[in-house]
């Protein structure tokens, strides 16, 4: 079991401002680290925390999703001041981001009206705006580090990102933009983004396990019914979407 090896209390997953940040259904991602956890016996406590709310600092699991320019701005500040989500991630808590949710970990991002945003600093990662949105699907070959096959997943966003020394690119695009720049997401320690929507944990279980191997340690497979139709989602979305 890892440094959070986990007794009898449940596992704290945080959903970070839901009525800020959330599109194309990544609450979905919630929900599929609630089950996987549940399914393997694992108690499960799931936290939602919106922007007027302070965000707990004893979580295990922080999760963001993607938001329209301005509501990320808007939760960007309030993260900045509330300090609550930093201090987590300090103390080696997972922290999984999703678009809007990826870029203001980082550094810096292009708001509303293209301007420089502070973000968290919580990942070494700084985004802009691109030349063009990149919409549709995309397929990314993660780095083998992790051992996640490909990832399958949905981005609508206009930020480009390019990743510092600190952290690493998740996955190298096939299909689609990512980052803009060959790669997709990145990682460092316990903190990881993309911009995958899908929603990401459900198009690419292998993902959901490897952030709750994280936070409680090597976790049994699953198999049954439940994951021959997880497979089966996942099989038809990759088929689905022509590489390169
Ligand atoms: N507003 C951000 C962008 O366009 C993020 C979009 C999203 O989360 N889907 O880059």
């Amino acid at each position: 079991m890892g440094a959070h090896a986990r007794g009898p209390s449940n596992l704290r997953l945080v959903w970070v401002y839901p009525d800020l940040l959330s599109t194309y259904g990544d609450r979905g991602n919630l929900l599929v680290l609630e089950r996987r956890a549940r399914l393997r016996g694992i108690g499960v406590e799931a936290i939602q925390v919106n922007a007027d709310q302070p965000v707990p600092r004893h979580g295990d699991i922080y999760l963001l999703g993607g938001g329209e320019d301005l509501p990320q701005v808007l939760a960007a500040r309030r993260l900045r001041t509330d300090a609550g989500l930093a201090a987590a991630a300090a103390q080696g808590s997972v922290v999984f981001a999703v678009c809007a949710g990826y870029q203001l970990i980082g550094a810096e991002f292009g708001g509303d009206k293209g301007q420089p945003v502070a973000g968290l600093e919580i990942l070494d990662i700084r985004s802009g705006r691109g030349e063009r949105r990149g919409v549709g699907e995309i397929l990314a070959d993660v780095d083998p580090e992790l051992g996640v096959p490909r990832l399958s997943g949905f981005e609508n966003h206009q930020g480009v990102t390019r990743i510092g020394p600190g952290a690493r690119p998740l996955a190298r695009v096939l299909t689609g933009v990512g980052n803009g720049d060959g790669t997709e997401g990145a990682y460092a320690g316990r903190v990881l983004g993309t911009y995958l929507h899908g929603p990401a944990l459900v198009r690419n279980p292998a993902l959901a396990d490897l952030l709750l191997s994280w936070a409680v340690g090597t976790l049994p497979p699953l198999d049954g019914e439940y994951e021959a139709w997880t497979a089966r989602f996942r099989e038809q979305r990759l088929a689905a979407v022509p590489v390169g």
